[in-house]
């Protein structure tokens, strides 16, 4: 069973097991806050659970301001996890596909562009990420996530429950993360440091540690860096952007 730290405490739990900690942690951190150095008014704030679609070992819990928007939860996703070369991307809810824009939003022959991709192929009209949470993501509401429509990673998620706190810096945070899943070196078996595909071909990530590749001399040019993130060994990700 896949494991994960409390952002909150420090302590480690069970991936089943975390949801529940979450809800008391949360909820007595936030009585401590309080006492402390009091609290602001109150704000609605759900709780997010994401993780990889085909890498579930890859997950984070997420405390979002209800009027936080899908591009600030997307700008968290890629400096947590997916960021490599300003790939595009988007959240998909039931029928509603909402799009990355870039800063200042697509000019009008890109726009043109998508809403032709959209008729051709029968899809939802597309709106962009300028959308808060709590208009699109009410508790309980499933949702998928795509980075990079080429050499896609694929993330879905859920909003658990939602709850009030005092008003906080933080549009989003970070409750609980997965400790990094052991990725084995296919020559000896020792934790690998490096993913990649063997040549150009064959695009399989391949794992090897330091040893092994020193002792085979392999090309460290085409190998990224093991990182803890749904995006390991994928197209140029090696995490730099993660903060
Ligand atoms: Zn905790
Ligand atoms: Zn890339
Ligand atoms: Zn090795």
């Amino acid at each position: 069973m896949s494991r994960g730290t409390c952002s909150l405490c420090g302590q480690e739990f069970a991936k089943n097991a975390m949801t529940r900690h979450l809800e008391k942690c949360r909820a007595e951190t936030t009585a401590k806050e309080t006492a402390r150095k009091g609290g602001g008014p109150p704000t609605k704030f759900f709780h997010l659970i994401i993780e990889g679609r085909d890498l579930p070992e890859y997950w984070l819990h997420l405390d979002a301001r209800a009027d936080a928007t899908l591009a600030d939860l997307d700008d968290l996703l890629r400096r947590l996890w997916l960021e490599c070369c300003g790939h595009l991307s988007a959240f998909n809810v039931g029928r509603d596909r909402y799009r990355w824009e870039p800063p200042g939003g697509f000019d009008d022959d890109e726009n043109d562009f998508f809403d032709g991709l959209d008729e051709m192929f029968g899809m939802p009209q597309e709106r962009t990420m300028d959308v808060t949470l709590a208009d699109v993501l009410p508790p309980g509401t499933a949702f998928t996530y795509e980075y990079d429509f080429g050499s896609t990673t694929e993330l879905k998620g859920r909003v658990l429950s939602e709850h009030e706190e005092p008003t906080r810096g933080k549009n989003i945070s970070v409750l609980a993360r997965n400790t990094p899943p052991p990725i084995p070196c296919d020559e000896c078996g020792a934790p690998a440091d490096w993913v990649g595909p063997v040549d150009e071909e064959d695009w399989e990530p391949r794992a090897l540690c330091e040893a092994c590749i020193e002792k085979h001399g392999y090309d460290m040019e085409m190998l990224l860096p093991v990182v803890n993130s749904p995006r390991v060994g994928v197209c140029a990700y090696t995490g730099e952007a993660a903060g």
